[in-house]
């Protein structure tokens, strides 16, 4: 939705353009755009040899169709805008899948690649330059200008071809605002928040893997902003508001004043958080809770020391695999997992092996991840760990070499059966033996082996679980999203994602008691952990664990000094008698007063 507003009282300015989208993660920041996609793409160029042909055929295929998906889902978004401009836009998008689908490029890259051996990047850039030549010599200015858009069609199956997460940040200005066609979750480990202060994008979930590393590193952002990329342009004023899913453009004076006084009063706030830090995780009632945090990079360690967390309640090992195209070797990964062991002193860590596969890519094995129907259903997680026996023993190997003072816990994503557990136990016995006869571990202690609940059938099998894991964690994220069908990344089903419907609450419930009978320790460390609305029905089911991003320990544990553990426990029994989410809302919100 988009609205002007002010037409006539700040005259001699362009008018604020007011555009609408999820707010994803909260805040307010204030900034020149810089606009990611208006880059040219740089073009690798190189001959190949004839056996490699059919392989660059097929990257350019694939390119294509990686292409022909974005464009149908940015077709569906100008669908959500209104009046005239919706039409314009999608007429736009329409001419463009044509492009990519015209036989004549295809034809051309293909002959280039099979004739004159050149790589399948080096090849579209002369078709497209072939083709402009044939725009440039028209009259009609109009006809000519069109030109543009095979330049970007052209610019577009380059950005597939190349791997654009690679197109760094690091020559930003400070306090810059992204805005993008799309922002990925590899782009945002690049962004370093000393110059980019927040972003938005046009595509995009509320509950996606960007949006919680957006929360994670604190950036207010909006995603899911159809008419974004029409009224952004490099250098403008823009305003991003987090908390309300709103991004202003050109902003008038008196609104740019607001936000100013808006943002010193959330600092002003943030401030009196910290002064909660060194005091105890304990209820009114004396019930004492472990307050950890997710750690997605290994910078958000010093984040996690100022927030007061008691550990690292999930290490998300993804960071090393993203952003290049080899894999990190066992010594570099060790050195990682030691800064952050070092970082929380004495505190626990919890190392999640690898979990790739669906919005969460690594080049390096994107051969094993490429071609996946339903990546979400597919080999992903610890499923690609088993798959790639040398990927899942570096990783076990380089957290046993890493775990000083028996501290760290290693934890498996995605786990859906006791086999699967069973076998990475096995793969960890023999790598401990081998660590031990090299003398590279002394090996009497091994870390214990948990499991993230976050499908369905691992809730309900829990029991059975529990029996062969040494601990659970409750991945709230995936587990709303296989429960409830919905993708976690897609804005256009984002409404559907509800943590509060019934069979959510049922299946954490579930687990938590199969996890309780047996005595073993579970956690929840999706982002319903660091949500204080969720808090009293965590700790009234008897959760003692909870971990989540640093920047929202502080508020967690201002709420978790104010409740008392047997009304949350009363709350509890009431939430799971109920079968309508719109029902334990209001319950909740009733407690939550
Ligand atoms: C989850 O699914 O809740 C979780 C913590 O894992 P991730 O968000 O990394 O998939
Ligand atoms: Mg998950």
């Amino acid at each position: 939705m988009k609205t002007k507003a002010n037409p006539n009282e700040n005259a001699g300015q362009p008018t604020e353009i007011r555009l609408r989208g999820l707010g994803v993660s909260p805040g307010v920041a204030v900034g020149a755009i810089h606009l990611r996609d208006a880059s040219a793409v740089p073009i690798p160029e190189y001959l190949i040899s004839a056996s490699q042909v059919p392989r660059e055929i097929n990257r350019f295929d694939t390119a294509v169709s990686a292409a022909e998906k974005q464009l149908a889902k940015l077709r569906e978004k100008a669908a959500s805008v209104h009046g005239a401009s919706a039409e314009e836009l999608f007429f736009l998008l329409e001419a463009h899948s044509q492009m990519l689908r015209s036989g004549q490029l295809r034809e051309g890259v293909e002959r280039r690649v099979r004739e004159e051996r050149q790589n399948a990047e080096a090849a579209l850039a002369a078709e497209i330059e072939q083709i402009l030549t044939i725009f440039d010599a028209i009259d009609d200015p109009y006809l000519r200008s069109r030109g543009d858009e095979v330049r970007q069609v052209g610019q577009r199956i380059l950005r597939h071809l190349t791997d654009r997460a690679y197109q760094g940040f690091d020559r930003l200005s400070r306090n810059s605002l992204v805005i993008a066609e799309e922002v990925t979750p590899a782009d945002t480990a690049l962004m370093d928040p000393k110059r980019v202060i927040g972003f938005a994008s046009v595509l995009g979930g509320a509950e996606g893997h960007t949006a919680v590393m957006a929360r994670s590193l604190g950036l207010p952002a909006v995603l899911g902003v159809p008419e974004l990329l029409r009224h952004g342009r490099s250098g403008a004023m823009m305003i991003i508001d987090g908390d309300e899913g709103l991004v202003i453009i050109d902003p008038y004076k008196e609104t740019l004043e607001l936000y100013r006084r808006r943002r010193a009063s959330q600092l002003r706030a943030n401030r009196a958080l910290q002064r909660l830090r060194d005091l105890p995780a304990v209820t009114k009632d004396g019930v004492r809770v472990s307050l950890q945090a997710n750690v997605e990079l290994p910078s958000d360690v010093e984040q996690c020391v100022a927030a007061g967390a008691e550990g690292v309640g999930l290490l998300r090992t993804e960071y090393l695999f993203m952003n290049r195209h080899d894999l990190p070797d066992e010594e570099e990964q060790i050195a990682s997992i030691r800064h952050i062991m070092h970082g929380v002193a004495d505190g626990q860590v919890t190392v999640r092996t690898l979990d790739v596969g669906g919005e969460k890519i690594a080049s390096a094995l994107g051969h094993h991840l490429a071609e996946a129907a339903n990546p979400a259903l597919g080999l992903r997680a610890v499923r690609l760990s088993l798959r790639v026996p040398e990927l899942l023993e570096s990783q076990l190997s380089a957290a046993l070499r890493a775990n000083e003072g028996n501290r760290l816990r290693i934890l498996l994503p995605m786990i859906v059966n006791v086999d699967e557990i069973r076998l990475v136990r096995r793969k960890m016995e023999e790598v401990t033996l081998r660590l031990t006869s090299q003398g590279l571990i002394a090996g009497e202690t091994l870390p214990s082996l948990g499991v993230m609940i976050e499908i369905p059938g691992a809730a309900l099998a829990a029991d059975a679980l529990a029996r062969e894991a040494d601990f659970f964690a409750i991945g709230t994220n995936d587990l709303i999203m296989y429960t409830l069908a919905i993708d976690r990344s897609d804005e256009r089903v984002a409404y559907l994602y509800d943590p509060l419907h019934p069979a959510v609450l049922r299946l954490i419930h579930f687990a938590v008691d199969a996890a309780r009978r047996q005595d073993k320790p579970v956690s929840v460390c999706g982002e319903m952990a660091g949500d204080a609305r969720y808090l009293p029905f965590f700790l009234g089911l008897g959760i003692r664990e909870l971990s989540m991003r640093p920047t929202a320990l502080p508020r967690i544990k201002q709420r978790l000094r104010r409740l008392e553990a047997a009304a949350c426990e009363e709350l509890v029994s009431q939430l799971l008698s109920q079968s309508d989410s719109h029902e334990i809302k209001r319950l909740l919100n009733e407690f939550n007063g």
